[in-house]
């Protein structure tokens, strides 16, 4: 044989050394034996090439010798060092830095620039960028590619990219470039070119060339080595014995590693999609289709609970957990309605008559249905910064209101004077008329469930009649904190003003209507605004069942704001009599037009008109007059202050009205009362008492009774007979007297009537919450209060909202579920959508990860990489999801709201859910690309190349 001769500068010894190496493939029950027992000792400076003919193992000794493939026996010695031992790192490092591969394929990366396919194996090796560039570009213009360094590998000619493949082989400057038939798929010209740069390449290196072509690889070649069957058959330049005298045992030494950091996984993986933008974008959006399932399902989700949450407010801002002072258990009385059914026994026997008691226990629960709350302690609890309640109170708050006692006078159009709680004032002081009373009985209609004052009997005491304010005035409800904002928002935003203002001070007012600018016809004439007069008239011929048309013509807001109101505080309507003792003058005419002009009477101004919104979601204003919170603490300190309740409060054992002893004990007492008490009546109630006491016989009134003078007796005769009675009446007569017809009143109850008002004491509280939850959470909190509360301070209140809401509460539970469920199920679907997603796209790119594993890459860089990429998908698909939806949005809710009839519920992205999403999208998209990304790393490289 002719071969060139040997060109060696320094003898290096060998650099490697194949130790009868075996290697088999097995394929089902098929053996190869692609390699059998091959030695073969390389020089570190010689140009060999392996020639056989195809399938004798040429590749797979190749391979092994370039650390791609793992032999089953035998050693592959390294610089003297043994591979035996060698774990994946040192295999990495070693592909990295020691070897330079060129394939018949070229086997460039399709989609990266001939810079960074040329550039990768220092990228592997976490090289600088600006280096990188510097070496590849040197690389390439090696080869003569100086000019072609942007271009992509199809832009290039097989043998342009078999050079490209020569520099990446060697920008890493490797003591071994392994080339597998680098000219197979190239004519014979450039075949020639190629071997030109490989026998240069060959000049400072070991190169090991596989071919077909013996042409070639003579006239190239430094050493021809022959395969035949995985054996070595001929070997033209063997080592000799005395070359490797100097072989020392083979020893185990560790590499330097190949090492890529994230940011360059990243950046590699950015640039991979960058350079596929298509494709990225059409994965994506493949993956996002998913995420704009769960993202639409969501926003409708959201839109539904923002409604939901809407009508939950709107419903407890009507109807608030309302605690008043006296109330009717409604619960109770429902509970015992219901035990009483349950309880029958009997219903299933059938067997005879039972009679049905429900109804007279229903009554009874009635009357133990009415009940006193003691409100101070449980303000108490309330006022405590941290209690229970507090914590799920909504934006309204808590409210307490007081009721303070006054009374309004105006005068109609004709000059009579009104009081606004519908007694028209006559000159005598008769207490009503029927007009009053008819009124009561229209007023008491309206009035609210809370309010049992007007099922109490009232007897002949001596009690005054004056209580409450006018049922046409009403406070309204402060902020949740009155100094503050005196009208609260819940107000302002539900009502619209008419005419003219807010009330700014205690004296302003307003008119309140409804949402037809309406008010009753009542509180016309209450009012003033119309004459009493024929008012009077008209309920008279009412009362006589005639046809009445009534008076409902317009009336000018000015009018009614210019209408004169006096408000005389409950305390100031007493005068002090001759007998030192206070007397109610309410009903008085004479003293009320008195009183209008002392300076105690506040004049009250009508500063405005306001009117519900017509799309208001609670009106808590009763039509009427509405005054501030300001106005009902100045009639609470004024009480305080007024001279009647300071001297009630001087003498505490007498009743300031008439001197009687509050509640005594002993009959003497109870005598002296009765008889100051009748003694302090007009003649004509004494008459009307005698004629009371004559049809009883109980009290065993001796002779002279009263009844038997003559029945055409005058009230004066009547009332001095009875006055000479009682004079000589025994102790026991006056006791029963006292018993059937005095009430002393209590201390408290002159106080109240006086217009006193404990602050610790509201007439009512109201609670307000925001949603279901919160007021279920407040109730338990007031249970728990009244577990631990004292009997008698015990709360009890209706539950109005749970009467009427407890289904819908079931059906919001139920629709959230399935929304619940819905979301759910579209999350597994788009998961398992872009697990395949990318699966798939991983499994496209098998060849890639063998080119990257070749280079040096680490089965982690592999991964991390892939995963980078994946990472990157999964973030388009999220961010392409969430525009997608917010697209899909507007033209769904205009759909909607075209479907429903109503705008109320509008499908909303919430923003925490977007970016759920979005992390959520690179999570899954993460997951899914797991499996592939581990199996692509774990792939064997030298499968993975064999992949086309
Ligand atoms: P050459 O490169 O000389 O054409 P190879 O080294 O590629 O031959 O193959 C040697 C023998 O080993 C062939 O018979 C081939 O079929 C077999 N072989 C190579 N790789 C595999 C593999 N991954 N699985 C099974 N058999 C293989
Ligand atoms: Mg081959």
């Amino acid at each position: 044989m002719n071969l060139p001769a040997i060109p060696i500068q320094a003898v290096r010894d060998y650099v490697l050394q194949i130790k009868d190496i075996s290697k088999q493939y097995k394929t089902g029950d098929f053996t190869q034996q692609a390699l059998d027992h091959v030695s073969l000792t390389l020089r570190d400076n010689e140009f060999v090439a392996i020639l056989g003919p195809s399938g004798s193992g040429k590749t797979t000794l190749l391979n092994i010798i370039g650390g791609l493939d793992r032999y089953d026996e035998g050693d592959l010695v390294i610089n003297g060092t043994s591979t035996k031992k060698y774990k994946d790192r040192d295999w990495d490092s070693y592909r990295n830095h020691t070897v330079g591969f060129v394939f018949q394929s070229y086997n460039l990366i399709p989609h990266q620039s001939i810079l960074s396919n040329v550039e990768l194996a220092l990228t592997i090796s976490g090289v600088s960028r600006a280096d990188r560039h510097k070496r590849a570009e040197e690389a390439l213009k090696k080869v003569g590619l100086g000019k072609h360094v942007n271009k992509k590998p199809n832009q290039l000619s097989g043998g342009q990219m078999q050079r490209v493949a020569i520099a990446r082989a060697l920008v890493n400057d490797p003591s071994i470039v392994l080339a597998d038939e680098p000219t197979g798929a190239l004519d014979s010209e450039t075949s020639v070119q190629i071997m030109d740069l490989l026998k240069e390449v060959a000049q400072d290196r070991l190169v090991v060339m596989v071919t077909h072509n013996p042409e070639l690889a003579y006239e190239y070649a430094n050493r021809i080595v022959e395969l035949k069957d995985g054996v070595i058959r001929g070997d033209s330049r063997p080592v000799e014995p005395e070359e490797t005298a100097s072989e020392a045992p083979a020893v185990h030494r560790t590499m330097g590693r190949a090492s890529m950091s994230f940011a360059t996984s990243v950046a590699l993986s950015f640039n991979n999609l960058k350079s596929k933008k298509a494709r990225t974008i059409l994965t994506s959006f493949a993956g996002s289709i998913g995420i704009i399932g769960i993202a639409l399902i969501l926003s409708v989700s959201a839109g539904v609970n923002h409604y939901i949450t809407d009508i939950q407010k709107e419903t407890l801002t009507s109807y608030p957990i309302e605690i008043n002072q006296q109330t009717f258990d409604m619960n109770k009385i429902m509970d015992t309605a219901q035990a009483a059914d349950d309880s029958k026994e009997h219903a299933q026997l059938r067997d005879g008559i039972y009679p049905d008691d429900s109804s007279v226990k229903g009554a009874s629960s009635v009357t133990s249905g009415i009940t006193t709350n003691n409100l101070s302690p449980f303000k108490k609890f309330l006022d405590k910064p941290d209690n229970d309640v507090r914590k799920h109170v909504g934006d309204v708050g808590i409210q307490y209101s007081y009721s303070p006692k006054f009374s309004v006078f105006t005068h109609d159009g004709s000059g009579t004077l009104v009081n606004v709680d519908g007694v028209k004032i006559s000159g005598s002081s008769v207490a009503s008329d029927s007009v009053a009373s008819t009124m009561a009985g229209l007023n008491s209609s309206s009035s609210d469930i809370g309010s049992i004052q007007s099922m109490q009997i009232s007897k002949i005491t001596g009690k005054t009649e004056n209580n409450k304010a006018p049922s046409a005035f009403s406070e309204i409800m402060p902020g949740e904190h009155a100094d503050k904002q005196p009208i609260s928002s819940v107000i302002t935003d539900n009502y619209q003003m008419v005419k003219g203002d807010w009330p700014k001070s205690s004296d302003q007012v307003v008119l309140v209507l409804d949402k037809n600018n309406e008010i009753p016809l009542t509180q016309v004439y209450e009012l003033g605004l119309l004459p009493s007069a024929d008012y009077n008239d008209m309920m008279n011929r009412l009362n006589n069942g005639e046809k009445v048309k009534t008076n409902t013509s317009r009336i000018d807001y000015s009018k009614a704001m210019e209408q004169p109101l006096t408000l005389l505080p409950a305390a100031d309507q007493y005068v002090k009599d001759a007998d030192g003792h206070y007397r109610y003058v309410g009903n008085d005419a004479d003293q009320v037009g008195k009183l209008m002009d002392s300076p105690n009477a506040m004049k009250l101004h009508v500063m405005g008109v306001v009117r519900a919104n017509s799309d208001a979601k609670t009106t808590p204003l009763a039509p009427g007059i509405g005054y501030t919170r300001m106005l009902t603490d100045k009639l609470i300190a004024h009480a305080n202050d007024s001279e009647i309740v300071s001297s009630q409060k001087t003498d505490r054992g007498h009743n300031v009205l008439n001197g009687m002893t509050f509640a005594p004990s002993d009959d003497a007492a109870k005598a002296a009362n009765a008889k100051t008490y009748i003694a302090s009546l007009p003649v004509s109630e004494q008459a009307n008492m005698a004629k009371s006491l004559m049809s009883q016989t109980s009290l065993g009134m001796g002779t002279p009774a009263p009844s038997q003078q003559s029945a055409g007796a005058t009230e004066e005769q009547t009332a001095q007979a009875f006055n000479h009675y009682l004079a000589t009446a025994s102790e026991s007569v006056l006791v029963s007297i006292y018993n059937q017809y005095v009430s002393t009143g209590t201390y408290d109850g002159n106080l109240a009537d006086f217009g006193v008002i404990g602050r610790d004491a509201p007439s009512s509280i109201k609670i307000y919450a925001d949603s279901f939850e919160a007021k279920n959470a407040i109730e338990d909190a007031i249970k728990q209060y009244n577990e631990g509360a004292k009997e008698k301070d015990r709360i009890v209140y209706t539950d109005y909202a749970g009467l009427m809401m407890n289904s819908v509460t079931t059906i919001i539970n139920v629709i959230t579920y399935v929304l619940i469920a819905f979301v759910a199920v579209s999350l597994v679907v788009s998961s398992i959508m872009i697990g395949i997603i990318t699966y798939i796209s991983v499994l496209e790119r098998t060849k890639e990860i063998g080119i990257l594993r070749a280079m040096g890459a680490s089965k982690r860089n592999v991964s991390t990489v892939f995963n980078a990429e994946t990472g990157i998908i999964g973030l388009c698909a999220g961010l392409i999801g969430i525009a997608v939806t917010l697209m899909l949005i507007i033209p769904g809710n205009a759909l909607m709201h075209h479907f429903m009839g109503t705008d109320q519920v509008n499908a909303v992205l919430p923003v925490s859910g977007a970016v759920i999403l979005v992390v959520l999208s690179v999570v899954l998209t993460l997951i899914g690309g797991l499996i592939p990304s581990s199996k692509a790393a774990k792939q064997d490289p030298a499968t993975a190349l064999r992949t086309e």
